[in-house]
C-alpha cells in the first residue's frame, strides 16, 4: 500500500500519533504479502458485499481513503481502483439484499464510504427502500483524514441525504478514531456537523502499540469524545495482519488498560474491548 497523506494531516505530520499511523516507517518491509485474518474474501458472496453473519451485510464501497492507515486491515486491497462500485454491482448487492431478507443490518465500509460520495449517494438512494433492511450504519475515518470535504458540494447532498433517511430508519456513523490528538477545532466542527444529521454518532478505536496503548491516552480520547456526544463502540485488538506485528501490542497490557478504563470512565463512555476472531465468531469481547 503506497503511502497516502491527506493535505491536512500533512499539517499535523509532527505530531508523533500521526506520524506513526500514516507515515512509513522503517520498519515497514516493501515485499511482504498482506493476508486476509478475517477471511473477508470467503465471506463476498457478491462484488463488494461481505456476508458473514446471518443478519449483516458489510458492503465495501471503494477501496479507496482520504490517507492510508499503515495497520489497515485491508491493507492488501486500499488504493486499489479495482474496489470501486459500479452502477452494475450496486444492482447486484441490491438484488442479493433483496433475496435475503434476513439481512436487516447493512453496514457501509471500503474504503471510505465519504471517499466516493456520488457512489455512496447512489446505494443509500436504493437501499432505503428496501423493506427488509431496517438500519444502516457508515464507517468512516474522513472527519480526521480531510474535514475540510465535509464542506463540499457532494458530501453535502449525502450529507441531506442521509438526514433525511434518518428521519424513516435508524442511521448509524461510526467514527474511527484512535488517538486524542485527532481531536481539534477542525475535526470537531465535523463531528457537530454530523450530529446536526438525524443520525447516531459512535466511535471504534484500535489499540496500537506504542501508540495509544496507555490508559492516560485512551481515557483522554474516550472522555472528550462523550463529551461531544460521540457513543464509543468498539476498542479493537489490532488484527493479526502479517506484516503489520509492529502495531500488534500485548494483549495482557492490554486487557488491563480495558479494567481500568472500565472502572474510571463514565459507561457510556467505555467501549467494548474486543478481538475479532479469525473465523465465524466475529467481534467477541476480551475476558
Ligand atoms: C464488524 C462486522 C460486522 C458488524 O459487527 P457488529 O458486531 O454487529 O458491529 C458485520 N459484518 C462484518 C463482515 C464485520 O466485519
Ligand atoms: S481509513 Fe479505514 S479503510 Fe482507510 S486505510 Fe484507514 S483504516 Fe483502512
Amino acid at each position: 500500500m503506497k503511502e497516502k497523506v491527506s493535505p491536512f494531516l500533512k499539517r499535523l505530520s509532527e505530531n508523533p500519533a500521526i506520524r506513526q499511523q500514516y507515515y512509513i516507517s522503517g520498519f515497514e518491509s516493501a515485499d511482504v504479502i498482506y493476508n486476509d485474518p478475517l477471511m473477508e474474501e470467503k465471506h463476498e458472496v457478491v462484488k463488494g458485499l461481505v456476508h458473514k453473519y446471518p443478519n449483516r451485510a458489510l458492503i465495501k464501497v471503494s477501496y479507496l481513503c482520504a490517507a492510508h492507515c499503515r495497520f489497515c486491515t485491508r491493507i492488501r486491497q486500499i488504493g486499489n481502483p479495482e474496489g470501486t462500485l459500479s452502477d452494475i454491482d450496486l444492482e447486484n448487492i441490491l438484488l442479493y439484499l433483496q433475496q435475503n431478507p434476513q439481512i436487516d443490518d447493512v453496514i457501509l465500509s471500503g474504503g471510505d464510504p465519504f471517499y466516493t460520495p456520488d457512489i455512496t449517494y447512489k446505494l443509500l438512494e436504493k437501499l432505503q427502500f428496501i423493506s427488509t433492511v431496517k438500519t444502516i450504519r457508515i464507517g468512516t475515518r474522513m472527519p480526521f483524514q480531510s474535514p475540510d470535504s465535509f464542506h463540499t458540494k457532494n458530501i453535502s447532498s449525502l450529507l441531506n441525504l442521509i438526514n433525511d433517511i434518518g428521519k424513516r430508519i435508524p442511521l448509524y456513523i461510526l467514527v474511527h478514531i484512535n488517538h486524542p490528538d485527532e481531536l481539534n477545532k477542525e475535526t470537531e466542527s465535523v463531528i457537530k456537523l454530523l450530529k446536526e444529521q438525524k443520525v447516531t454518532v459512535l466511535s471504534q478505536t484500535v489499540f496500537l502499540r506504542n501508540i495509544n496503548d496507555n490508559f492516560e491516552t485512551l481515557y483522554l480520547l474516550f472522555k472528550k469524545l462523550y463529551h461531544l456526544g460521540v457513543i464509543p463502540y468498539y476498542l479493537y485488538h489490532c488484527d493479526h495482519v502479517k506484516g503489520l506485528e509492529r502495531f500488534t501490542g500485548d494483549i495482557n497490557k492490554e486487557k488491563e488498560i480495558a479494567i481500568r478504563l472500565r472502572a474510571e470512565l463514565s459507561g457510556i463512555a467505555c467501549p467494548l474491548f474486543v478481538e475479532d476472531l479469525e473465523d465465524g465468531y466475529g467481534k467477541m469481547p476480551v475476558y
